[in-house]
């Protein structure tokens, strides 16, 4: 439902929950975050509106990280609980992964990676991405062409946002039939499925087209189509009175 990336020189969990903070009117089922901190991906996830999570964190700090996800969720495959709460993360929790839509072709995905003996923790359409990412990041490809073969195997709505413990530099996002929109900064740069989600950073915005990947890294942006060929955004300016 609510997304937002962030990589650059801030805390990422401020600019996360607050991005989901500003995305909060379209209201929602759970909330999630996910930060890379020193090779590893720490995240937190709970039922219910943001507050909660934000309890939590309180309760239970996350490290510093200048790299993160978060989202809030719209239920549509799985009842509104912590386990099915994003992000999701493949087996071996090396990738982190935020959906907004439906997969509709993960049930015949649910049953190969099933075969292959991968537990799946959640009743989500969405943590199959999650797993074929990490499969795809665990052959060695970086996570934007990880995230490339995987869009080319989902149908439906997504726009998916994941982060690599391995890789604190970048967040590659995706969108097909779902909105995504990335905020332009100066040595950081955000994600959003909505500029509200970075609208107190930037006003500078790239729309991301149909069936595009987009890679932010603190340097700059870069956006391919799925097959991995160059590919651009539309820019634009957000005037919006933040008053209002
Ligand atoms: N289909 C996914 C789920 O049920 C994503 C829902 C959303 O757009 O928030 O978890």
């Amino acid at each position: 439902c609510g997304i937002v990336g962030y990589v650059g020189d801030k805390q990422a969990q401020d600019v996360v929950i607050n991005g989901l903070r500003r995305l909060e009117y379209r209201g929602y089922d759970s909330a999630g975050i996910a930060l890379v901190a020193e090779g590893r991906l720490e995240h937190d996830k709970r039922a219910g509106r943001l507050a909660n999570l934000e309890k939590a964190i309180a309760q239970h700090p996350l490290p510093q990280a200048t790299t993160g996800i978060g989202h809030t969720r719209w239920a549509t495959h799985g009842a509104p609980n912590d386990l099915n709460a994003h992000p999701h993360l493949g087996s071996s929790q090396r990738v982190a992964l935020v959906h907004n839509g439906i997969i509709e072709n993960f049930a015949g995905i649910r049953d190969e990676l099933e075969r292959a003996h991968h537990v799946l923790a959640s009743e989500t359409d969405t943590e199959v991405a999650a797993h074929l990412l990490e499969l795809q990041v665990e052959s060695g490809v970086d996570l934007t062409t990880a995230m490339q073969r995987v869009c080319q195997r989902l149908q439906g709505a997504f726009t998916l946002v994941a982060v690599d413990a391995q890789d604190p530099s970048r967040v590659v996002a995706a969108r097909r039939n779902s909105p995504l929109v990335v905020g332009l900064g100066e040595g950081e740069n955000f994600l959003g499925s909505d500029v509200a989600a970075f609208i107190e950073h930037t006003r500078e915005a790239l729309e991301l087209g149909q069936d595009q990947v987009v890679t932010i890294t603190r340097e700059g942006v870069e956006v391919t189509t799925f097959d991995g060929a160059p590919a651009e955004g539309t820019r634009y300016h957000v005037d919006w009175d933040l008053s209002a």
